[in-house]
């Protein structure tokens, strides 16, 4: 059983903000800061790279609509748009999704990124490592 799935046909509730024939966006049960939501394909997807990229494309657009009028209606500036790939992650549900987090302030949510501090020998390998048939 998938929940998402569950909540697209309308079997678990859910605080929709956004409905078409192909998209959901509904309220992150969670609500890391007010206004936390997801928006997801109504098709089942596992994660992103199961999507059609006609459909990734379509929810892409979709999602900066959202978050810019989500923005503006909670009267925030800034907002993180993001999707967890893999456990690892942090990717709970196994139905794509994308969330949107208005931000209040620098401490409400953790999402930060810890810098390595590489040295350049070592940015050079693992630029080397990952460009590999990138293009
Ligand atoms: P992720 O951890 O990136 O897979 O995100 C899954 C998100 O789905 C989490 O932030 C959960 O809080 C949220 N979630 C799980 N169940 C529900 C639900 N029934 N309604 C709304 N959001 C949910
Ligand atoms: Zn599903």
């Amino acid at each position: 059983m998938c929940i998402f799935c569950e909540i697209i046909k309308g079997n678990i509730s859910s605080y929709k903000i956004y409905e078409d024939n192909e998209f959901l966006s509904f309220l992150d049960i969670s609500q890391a800061t007010n206004g936390h939501v997801l928006v997801i394909p109504k098709k089942h997807f596992a994660n992103i790279f199961e999507v059609d990229d006609d459909t990734l494309a379509k929810i892409s657009v979709l999602t900066k609509k959202i978050a810019l009028q989500l923005c503006k209606n909670l009267n925030v500036k800034n907002c993180n748009i993001l999707n967890n790939y893999g456990p690892l992650a942090g990717q709970t549900v196994n139905h794509f999704h994308i969330h949107i987090i208005p931000r209040y302030n620098d401490s409400d949510v953790i999402i930060k990124f810890n810098n390595q501090n590489k040295t350049k020998d070592e940015m050079i390998n693992i630029a080397n490592t990952i460009k590999n048939n990138c293009q």
